[in-house]
């Protein structure tokens, strides 16, 4: 019978069927220090010049290059200047300043000569090579005040902390994070503190899920397991949906007797797509309860992730409008054939390793979609789109992880 809802859909599809929702995302300036995977929401720009003034990139000597050009050249040592000094010297020819890394350049130098090209003797210098011009590091090389650093749509890394550090900005406006509430079901789940009964697992999901929700500049809140239960399943969704702005499940979405995340949306929710030709994680959904959205995730460990960074991360970097950055894509040549299935797109775990300059991905692990250890170990995960054969020396995108 057909669905009253796009059915087995392609992943592109998926992902576009998933933009009918976007919530309002407002923005608020928080400090730099806790900037770490949140996205830009405004225009930041450099409070002052880097560097503030030229400095020496060596430890060495400040010299006048016109002096160093026929060495060995003897010249007088007139003084030295550490970084952070505010002395200001004055070099003439046959002169030199002891400088260090850091240090501003003494006015009358053009460049430097790093200490181990140099031979000192008391208050006397003996230069055994020209001085280099490039050790000198020039004001605003790098950028200059009321420049632009980052536009709407950067997602903070380590990295652009420290340059927010070095223009002098110390707060930064970002997008609000959404709050995400991670839902597990499941009757054989058992939180960590438990002992497993026969049957019973440990309940992982969740926390997987909450932290792909926090690189991606999120809070998730992660739910006490939900038994197998339609009532629990409902009241669960009830309070999650007034306090969340979406909601990430995971398990009970297939076509099993028990799988009441599928059941209870297909009689009291609004379900936009359900199931993908993916695999792993054919049977995902995507809707919305009361209004919130809802991510059926599977169950399966390895299912459940490969679905967040293929669907949910895609959706949730495009609230923003940033770039995906934690699915940073490569290309490697397949070393061995992969299992593909026409139509759906692939992801399996591979290893990456390099063979004379050239990239390659093997598999890595056993391929179960309930295998976490193998997509843990892995480097990251082919993405053989639908019209790709997976075959053995082809080009392969590769999802890093
Ligand atoms: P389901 O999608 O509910 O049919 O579950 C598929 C498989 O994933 C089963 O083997 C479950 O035991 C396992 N599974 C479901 N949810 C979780 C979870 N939160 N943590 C670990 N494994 C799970
Ligand atoms: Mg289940």
């Amino acid at each position: 019978m057909a669905k009253p809802y796009p059915y087995f859909v392609s992943l592109s599809e998926a992902i576009s069927l998933c933009q009918i929702t976007h919530p309002i995302m407002e923005s608020e300036e928080i400090p730099i220090s806790q900037g770490i995977n949140r996205v830009i929401s405004g225009e930041v720009k450099a409070m002052v010049n880097d560097p503030p003034f030229d400095n020496s990139s060596m430890d060495g000597f400040a010299v006048i290059h016109s002096d160093t050009t026929s060495p060995p050249t003897e010249l007088s040592i007139i003084g030295s200047i550490m970084a952070g000094s505010p002395q200001i010297h004055q070099l003439l020819p046959g002169q030199a300043v002891r400088i260090m890394t850091g240090a501003p350049i003494p006015e009358g130098a053009d460049s430097i000569i790093p200490i181990e090209d140099c031979t000192v003797d008391d208050d006397k210098v003996t230069l055994n090579k020209p001085s280099k011009p490039h050790f000198i590091r020039k004001l605003g090389e790098n950028f200059s005040i009321d420049q632009t650093i980052f536009s709407p749509g950067a997602t903070m890394s380590p990295e652009k902390i420290a340059l927010c550090a070095a223009a002098g900005v110390s707060t930064i406006p970002v997008f609000q994070k959404l709050k995400i509430a991670v839902i597990s079901t499941g009757d054989e789940l058992k939180p960590l503190t438990d002992d497993l009964g026969y049957g019973q697992i440990y309940e992982s999901n969740s926390y997987g899920l909450a932290a792909l929700v926090e690189i991606y500049g999120h809070e998730a809140t992660r739910f006490p397991n939900v038994i197998d239960d339609l009532d629990i399943l409902r009241d669960t969704l009830v309070e999650a949906s007034k306090t969340h702005d979406c909601i990430i499940t995971s398990g009970g979405v297939s076509m099993g007797d028990k799988d009441f995340v599928r059941i209870l949306m297909e009689q009291e929710g609004d379900i936009k797509f359900w199931r993908v030709k993916m695999r792993p994680g054919s049977p995902p959904l995507f809707g919305l309860w009361n209004h919130t959205p809802i991510f059926g995730l599977p169950g399966n460990p390895v299912s459940s992730h490969v679905v967040f960074r293929a669907i949910v991360g895609k959706w949730l970097t495009s609230l923003t409008k940033s770039t995906d950055i934690n699915n940073k894509l490569t290309h490697a040549i397949l070393s061995e054939d992969i299992k593909t299935q026409p139509g759906f797109t692939t992801f399996r775990r591979v290893e990456l390793f390099i063979k004379d300059d050239t990239t390659y991905a093997r598999l890595k692990g056993h391929q179960g979609s309930g295998n976490i250890a193998g997509i843990a170990m892995s480097d990251g995960l082919t993405m053989i789109e639908p019209d790709e054969l997976g075959k053995k020396g082809d080009t392969c995108k590769i999802i890093l992880l």
